[in-house]
């Protein structure tokens, strides 16, 4: 962890989060905190914590030698886990990363078929310790970020289209966590961050996403 990182992570004072940087969390791009104005919220679509890192951990951009992640990660029984500080810029949502956290709940959603046309229902419920889990993070972020502002769903943001993986005459959602499962008016009645779609707000171009 680089020492910049450390009052930043301080802020957040949350008992039950333990920070796990990836390896590759000082080669992200820097970025300014006050840049930072939404939370994405995903789901993992894998059965548990280990899979996630394990993908989190693989190299997908050989120049920079990065991967894809969200900055904090919720099992489901309500631990909390850092892999990415909040000054750098994590890769979880397509042409929208630089302004925005991605916090990354445990839930199979569609897992292991993920776009075949038999598997888009996501079944696996959000226990609700997992649930209060990400509450109190997101008011730790709130009172360490006064700039953010929003919060999203990973399906809010990226509503491409894929050619199913069983039926190449069928199209199915690239993305759709957290899915119908999440319990959004909870969320929003605990939260001062609005839901917000980008194309009402400050932020890239709807094709860029
Ligand atoms: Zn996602």
């Amino acid at each position: 962890m680089s020492a910049m990182t450390i009052p930043v992570d301080k802020l957040l004072n949350l008992d039950r989060m333990r920070v796990e940087l990836l390896p590759y969390d000082d080669r992200l791009e820097r970025r300014e905190l006050d840049q930072i104005q939404w939370l994405v919220v995903h789901c993992t679509e894998l059965p548990d914590m280990a899979g996630a890192r394990q993908l989190g951990e693989k190299i997908l951009y050989p120049d920079s030698r990065t991967g894809n992640s969200g900055h904090f990660y919720v099992d489901r029984d309500g631990s909390i886990f850092q892999w990415v500080s909040l000054d750098r810029v994590a890769h979880h949502v397509s042409g929208f990363n630089r302004p925005s956290i991605g916090v990354e709940l445990v839930n199979r959603g569609r897992f292991p078929n993920w776009w075949d046309t038999t598997s888009q229902q996501m079944t696996q419920p959000y226990p609700e310790e997992q649930v209060e889990a990400f509450l109190g993070l997101l008011d730790a972020l709130c009172a360490a970020l006064p700039g953010l502002g929003f919060i999203a769903g990973h399906e809010d943001l990226d509503r491409r289209m894929v050619t199913s993986t069983d039926n190449p005459n069928a199209r199915v959602q690239r993305k759709m966590d957290p899915g119908p499962l999440f319990p959004w008016d909870l969320v929003l009645q605990r939260t001062r961050l609005r839901r917000n779609i980008p194309q009402d707000q400050p932020g890239p171009p709807a094709a860029q996403i």
